[in-house]
C-alpha cells in the first residue's frame, strides 16, 4: 500500500459522520413530527438545534440514541446503524450521553453513586477506579465538594452539572443536550453553559437542543433551525443569525432575540 493511500484510508475514517440520518420519518399517531431528516454530524463537531416547541427536536435527539424508535430512514452512529436492542443498545446509550432539561438523577444516591453507578454495572469498571475517575469528573464539572451529598441538597446548576458527569463518565463518544438549562433559575444557566463550551473545547461531538442563542453563537459549528419536523435551515451560526434565510427562522429569531 503506497502511503498516499493509508492516508486516504485514513482520512476517510475521520471524515465518515459520527451521527448521520438519512431520510427520517417518525409519526406519533397522525402526526408526522420528523419529517424526511437528514442529518450529518463529523467528529467534533457542536451542533445547536433551534425551533418552536412542537418542532421535533426532542423527538430527534431521543431518536439518536434509540429512545425513540423512527418509522422509516436510516440513522448510523459511528457507521453502524442503531442497534434495536440487548446488549448493542445498551452500548450505544453509552455512548452517546444524554442530559435532559430536568436533571434525572437518581434522588436517593449520593453525586458520587449516581456517577459511578454506569461505569460499574454497564462498562464493568472496578468501584474504586469508577469512584477515582468520578471525583475527578466532578472536579472537573466543579462541584467536587458536593459529591457525597444528595441531588436534593443541590442547586439546578448543580444538579445539572452532576448529570453532566455521569454522562461523561461512561466515556462517550457524543453527547445529546435536550434543553440542559430551560428548568434552571437564570442566574444558573451561565454554570451549565460554561461546562458545556468547556466540552465543546475540548472536541467533544455535541447535538444542542437550546434556547440559549449566546452559546449557539460561540460555541457551535452549525446552527440547525427546526420547523413543523423538518430541517429549515443549517447554517453557521453568524451566517445563520446574520441572514436567517427562511420566513419562518426571521419569525423565530424576531421573537426570541
Ligand atoms: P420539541 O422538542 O421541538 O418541542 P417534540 O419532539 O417534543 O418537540 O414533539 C414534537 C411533536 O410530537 C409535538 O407535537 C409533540 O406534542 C408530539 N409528541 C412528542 N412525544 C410524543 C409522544 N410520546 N406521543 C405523542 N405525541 C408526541
Ligand atoms: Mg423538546
Amino acid at each position: 500500500m503506497t502511503e498516499r493511500s493509508e492516508a486516504g484510508e485514513l482520512n476517510g475514517t475521520t471524515d465518515q459522520p459520527l451521527i448521520r440520518l438519512d431520510g427520517v420519518n417518525k409519526w406519533f399517531g397522525p402526526l408526522h413530527v420528523l419529517q424526511d431528516v437528514d442529518l450529518s454530524v463529523r467528529r467534533g463537531e457542536v451542533v445547536v438545534v433551534i425551533g418552536p416547541s412542537g418542532s421535533g427536536k426532542s423527538t430527534l435527539c431521543r431518536a439518536i440514541n434509540r429512545l425513540e424508535p423512527i418509522n422509516s430512514g436510516t440513522i448510523t452512529f459511528d457507521g453502524q446503524p442503531l442497534p434495536a436492542e440487548g446488549r448493542p443498545l445498551a452500548r450505544l446509550r453509552s455512548e452517546v450521553g444524554m442530559v435532559f432539561q430536568s436533571f434525572n438523577l437518581f434522588a436517593h444516591k449520593t453525586i458520587l453513586e449516581n456517577v459511578t453507578l454506569g461505569p460499574i454495572k454497564v462498562r464493568k469498571e472496578k468501584p474504586d477506579a469508577a469512584r477515582q475517575r468520578a471525583r475527578a469528573l466532578l472536579d472537573r464539572v466543579g462541584i467536587g465538594s458536593q459529591a457525597d451529598k444528595f441531588p436534593a441538597q443541590l442547586s439546578g446548576g448543580q444538579q445539572q452539572r452532576a448529570a453532566i458527569a455521569r454522562a461523561l463518565a461512561m466515556q462517550p463518544k457524543a453527547m445529546l443536550f435536550d434543553e440542559p438549562t430551560s428548568a434552571l433559575d437564570p442566574e444558573m444557566v451561565g454554570e451549565v453553559l460554561e461546562v458545556m463550551t468547556s466540552l465543546a473545547g475540548e472536541g467533544m461531538t455535541m447535538v444542542v437542543v437550546t434556547h440559549e442563542m449566546g452559546f449557539a453563537r460561540h460555541a457551535a459549528n452549525r446552527v440547525i433551525f427546526m420547523a413543523d419536523g423538518q430541517l429549515v435551515e443549517d447554517a453557521p451560526p453568524a451566517e445563520f443569525f446574520a441572514n436567517p434565510r427562511s420566513e419562518r427562522a426571521k419569525d423565530f429569531l424576531s421573537k426570541i432575540l
